[in-house]
């Protein structure tokens, strides 16, 4: 049963545009390097000159099929280009190319998690190709507007799911979910702050069991908090429209993350506004059951299988897999570490020290885990030597403190340097306990007398006297056997 709000149903479908991480446009041989002067990544093609010809960019496919792969989706094998066209400053060809009918991917799913353990199966109606259009700039430029067409013939991905979500909650999983498989395919970057990630999100209410609303369109939305608030307060304003006997006219609104609210920016237009047409300059592209195949052949093991196996091979909670599987770098990093720590018998520990200690630094210095000062060859070698009892897992805490400062040096390079070496001699153990004994009499009688605190108390002590290095375990068999 789908959560309600004040007794209304909520129904989302997503449109997210994914720029492919190609090294030139779709079309043309420019680069799509983010960041560059305007115009200076603008060829003749993508200037629209007249009598130029597109060139379709065979990475550009590949990629598209490789999406289609990792969603369990159809390929069509001569998938079609088509002219949209309409007017717009930063589009001077007067149409973009895109795809209409036979777009290169067609149905496919992937599952999202949601927050109380269950799984849901979203359903991704079609994904296609089209180019990105240039920018209008309007700063810097009094009483007139600048145009930019670095941008214009920029690969794109249009993933469409079907209107299964029913609340903003499985709309951001389903955004995540996309979001961490193309990042893991390796086909786009993924950057929403660059706007190569973006979402365009329909959102209609209905009363239970009534046909689907009319929905409204939230245009290029670009960072996950943002997805949800402007679902939020789209459903609270189409509650009130309707409540208050108003209709909800199918619209295209933006959101404004300032105000907390959507405005409207022009009524939905229809298919047939946009005039498609099969493009005549490109044919239908063919795909041969050799190419699907090499690609497949290439594909890296999607985030899903990683995750059962992480569970199934290292024993991992459902939780874990999942927080290690966010990205395909996290997975290959804890993979390495497990390796290098001696194996899947020290996968927890390896996943609590990933996920924990070396996670939290990372954050602390806003590095991802590719920038990671410790490396997991380097962290798994200090795990192992928790596991073979040469430091204790508190002075790990300062090993891996030390690493982090020291440009590449082991584990052991640092236990040996610092002297942090756990003290495992029973002798030099004995000792100390005899001195902290004799210095604490005090407790001693406490203990004696059935305050059993007094005695975590005296082994703080010898922990504290040994500077952490006195082996937790034999500290308390020994201090057991010498107060009788
Ligand atoms: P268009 O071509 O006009 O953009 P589509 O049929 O391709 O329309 O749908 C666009 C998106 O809107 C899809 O993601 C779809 O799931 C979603 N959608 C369609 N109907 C509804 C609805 N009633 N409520 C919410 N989302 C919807
Ligand atoms: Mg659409």
């Amino acid at each position: 049963m789908a959560k309600l709000i004040d007794g209304w149903e909520v129904v989302i479908g997503l449109e997210i545009h994914t720029q492919l991480n190609t090294n030139t446009k779709i079309f043309s041989g420019s680069s799509i390097e983010f960041g560059a002067e305007p115009n200076t990544q603008a060829s003749l093609v993508d200037l629209a000159m007249p009598g130029v010809l597109p060139v379709l960019n065979k990475e550009v496919v590949d990629k598209a099929i490789c999406f289609g792969l990792g969603i369990d989706a159809e390929i069509d094998r001569a998938s079609v280009f088509a002219r949209k066209n309409y007017f717009y400053p930063d589009l001077p060809k007067g149409y973009q190319i895109s795809q209409m009918d036979n777009p290169i991917v067609g149905k496919g799913h992937i599952d999202i998690h949601l927050e109380d353990g269950t799984t849901k199966r979203i359903g991704v109606t079609r994904a296609h190709l089209e180019e990105d259009a240039g920018k209008s700039l309007h700063e810097d430029f009094e009483g007139m507007t600048g145009i930019d067409l670095n941008r214009a013939g920029t690969p794109l991905l249009e993933i469409v799911s079907e209107p299964d979500m029913r609340s903003k909650e499985e709309a951001v999983a389903y955004v995540r979910a996309i979001h961490t498989l193309v990042r893991w395919l390796g086909i786009s970057d993924g950057n929403m702050a660059e706007g190569s990630f973006r979402c365009d999100c329909n959102v209609s209410i209905r009363q239970p069991g009534d046909e689907f609303g009319t929905r409204c369109e939230l245009k290029n939305i670009n960072s996950f908090r943002f997805i949800e608030k402007a679902i939020e307060v789209e459903i609270e304003r189409q509650i009130d429209v309707l409540e208050s006997g108003g209709k909800i006219i199918q619209q295209t609104r933006l959101f404004d993350p300032n105000k907390l609210e959507t405005r409207a920016m022009r009524t939905k237009e229809e298919a047939n506004d946009y005039r498609y047409f099969p493009d005549p300059d490109l044919l239908p592209v063919r795909i041969s059951e050799e190419q699907i195949q090499a690609i497949q052949a290439d594909m890296p093991e999607l985030p899903q299988a990683r995750r059962e196996r992480f569970i199934e091979a290292y024993q991992l909670t459902e939780y874990d897999a999942r927080v290690l599987t966010l990205s395909r770098e996290l997975s290959d990093f804890f993979e390495e570490t497990v390796k290098a720590a001696g194996g899947a018998k020290n996968a927890k520990l390896a996943a609590n020290w990933v996920m924990g200690e070396l996670s939290g630094a990372l954050n602390k210095a806003d590095l991802s885990i590719d920038q990671s000062p410790v490396s997991a060859v380097q962290l798994g070698g200090m795990i192992a030597r928790i596991v073979d009892n040469t430091i204790s897992g508190k002075i790990a805490k300062q090993v891996f403190g030390f690493m982090w400062e020291s440009n590449g040096s082991s584990a052991d390079q640092i236990i040996e340097e610092k002297g942090l070496k756990q003290e495992t001699d029973t002798g030099a153990i004995e000792a100390i306990i005899k001195e902290v004994l004799a210095a604490n009499e005090k407790m001693v009688e406490e203990y004696k007398s059935g305050k059993e605190k007094a005695f975590n108390g005296l082994v703080g002590q010898v922990m504290k006297a040994s500077r952490g290095k006195a082996n937790p375990a034999q500290v308390n068999q020994l201090m057991k056997q010498l107060l009788g």
